[in-house]
């Protein structure tokens, strides 16, 4: 690595000057731990072979207790913007990473321990994860990559047989939890963060920006290198209109502008499977555009766009799920502006990226939310109505969206019947919101109609996009609470279900069942960023 290291090696916390990285071990404690399930798929890209897992000393290997030869462990000193205030230097605090694997297909995978212990990094904290937190980490980035979204992914789980004491602070009472480490897998866990704090440590520094901004491109985006792009845009400035710029694009900028892109298509697929991150920020944001950092996450059960399942955002929900686009586009200016005070882009170039980031949001949210709907066409009014319609009813996102391909295209069924494929869907829905839905229904078969495909073949596009299975958090829950007991047997058939998201899976139906009553208990489908 040409990157600038951090010359101590020691876990002190500490400002990290001119560095990118420390050296630093696991350290994390262990006692007998075990392995709780891992990821056949994440195996495969790594060309570990199934047998690796039934190693005694497996367990050993992946928390970090014994080191696995080849590895030069370190961790990533990055900062952040959180809940829109800078925060300064964050970094790694408890993810360490072992060193990176090249397959067979010559790509080049990191592997990183999440709860390995302390890192100059860990500021107040204790360097660990419990299992709780695991466990939905886990399962969540191998269902969101299932869900076709991209994402950091996790190829294994184990527990340390140590406790971890943490603040559940909903009731006030420090907890003793199972303590545990995921192996994350990414081809890089760069942040927008990784670049900020360089940017924010004055002039001496930003020579790092421009380090680590070839290293990413070398690596990560080898098509960008000596790149020259020429494009010509048109967007509004201020008063005046659309003025035309010609832009020739340095790579630096060109790469921006992919990250604003890649952004922005991520944040889409989010809105389009009704996934809230919790803590969208800047630390939070990865380079690649992969949802990195699984904390207090949630999918939408009753369709709500101001659902935050974060308590610490708590009461303003600036990462509510409808605010996510906003979100990412703030973020997305935080990045340019983190560029262009490093002199790698300027500000046309800057405010282009941003421009871009909102162009490819719309076009892609609305080719989504058209596949979610089986047309061919986009129609805004069709799905305003249908989002307004399920907020004032309250109506479970994913399986009505599921449901949605059993309407057919057929004008002989007469109007007390419209509603029949949507029963399940549609419950204690009173007379006259009866009549809003017929409404809704009567325009969406008048657009099915128009779309000319048949209702076989639509049915078979729309619940290949529309998901019949998602992690919904009392599905987590449930899997936390057997684990908790030693049972590990339903975060792995909740793995198995996750991997097959738009499968009809018979005998799995109650994994697609809305949440029952005490999904609504604290810590549940609310959650904090205590993990
Ligand atoms: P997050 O909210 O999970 O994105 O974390 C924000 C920052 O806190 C990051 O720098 C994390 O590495 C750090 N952090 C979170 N939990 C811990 C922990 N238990 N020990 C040390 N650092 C932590
Ligand atoms: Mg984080
Ligand atoms: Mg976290």
């Amino acid at each position: 690595r040409e990157l600038p290291g951090d010359p101590r090696s020691e876990t002190t916390p500490r400002e990290v000057l001119h560095a990118c990285y420390t050296r630093v071990l696991p350290s994390a404690e262990v006692d007998k731990p075990q392995l709780v399930a891992w990821s056949e798929s994440v195996a495969e890209l790594l060309d570990l072979d199934p047998k690796e897992f039934e190693r005694p000393d497996f367990a050993l290997l992946f928390s970090g207790a014994s080191p696995l030869v080849g590895a030069v462990p370190y961790a990533q000193c990055y900062g952040g913007h959180q809940f829109g205030m800078w925060a300064g230097q964050l970094g790694d605090g408890r993810a360490i990473t072992l060193g990176e694997v090249v397959n067979s297909k010559s790509q080049r995978w990191e592997l990183q321990l999440k709860g390995a212990g302390k890192t100059p990094y860990s500021r107040f904290a204790d360097g660990l994860a419990v299992l709780r937190s695991s466990i939905r980490e886990f399962l969540c980035s191998e269902a969101m990559h299932s869900l076709g979204i991209p994402t950091t992914r996790a190829l294994c789980l184990v527990t340390t047989g140590k406790l971890v004491t943490r603040d559940m602070f909903y009731d006030g009472n420090p907890k003793d939890e199972p303590g545990a480490i995921v192996c994350r897998v990414s081809q890089s866990f760069l942040r927008f963060g990784s670049y900020q704090i360089h940017a924010s440590r004055g002039k001496e520094d930003l020579g790092i920006v421009r380090a680590l901004a070839d290293y990413a491109i070398k690596h990560h985006f080898p098509h960008m290198e000596n790149m020259v792009k020429s494009e010509s845009l048109s967007f509004s400035t201020g008063d005046e209109d659309h003025s035309v710029v010609d832009l020739t694009l340095n790579k630096y900028a060109a790469w921006a502008v992919e990250i604003a892109e890649r952004t922005a298509s991520l944040v889409a697929s989010w809105q389009g499977v009704g996934f809230t991150h919790g803590v969208l920020n800047t630390d939070n944001m990865s380079i690649l555009g992969v949802t990195i950092d699984y904390g207090p996450f949630g999918f939408l059960d009753a369709f709500d766009p101001s659902y935050t399942p974060n308590t610490t955002d708590l009461p303003g929900r600036r990462y509510c799920f409808a605010n996510q686009p906003d979100v990412g586009l703030w973020n997305i200016a935080q990045f340019a502006t983190t560029l262009s005070t490093a002199q790698l882009v300027d500000d046309k170039e800057a405010n282009y990226a941003m421009e871009r980031y909102g162009t490819k949001f719309m076009d892609e949210y609305q080719a989504i939310m058209t596949r979610k709907l089986g047309l061919r066409k986009y129609n805004k009014q069709l799905i305003s109505k249908l989002l307004n319609n399920m907020a004032v009813d309250k109506v479970d996102y994913t399986n009505f969206f599921r449901s949605l391909s059993n309407i057919k295209a057929d004008p002989s069924i007469p109007e007390e019947e419209l509603l029949v494929p949507l029963k399940a869907v549609l419950l204690d829905i009173g007379k006259e919101r009866k009549e809003a839905w017929i409404g809704w229904v009567k325009s969406y078969m008048e657009e099915l109609a128009a779309s000319g495909i048949s209702d076989e073949d639509r049915k078979a596009s729309m619940d290949a996009v529309n998901p019949k299975y998602i992690l919904r958090n009392y599905l987590c829950q449930s899997a936390i609470d057997a684990a908790e007991q030693g049972d590990f047997e339903v975060v792995r058939r909740l793995l198995k279900v996750m991997e097959r998201p738009f499968d009809e899976q018979p005998g799995m139906e109650k994994y697609a069942r809305l949440p029952p009553a005490w999904a609504y208990r604290p810590g549940v489908c609310m959650l904090s960023c205590s993990s």
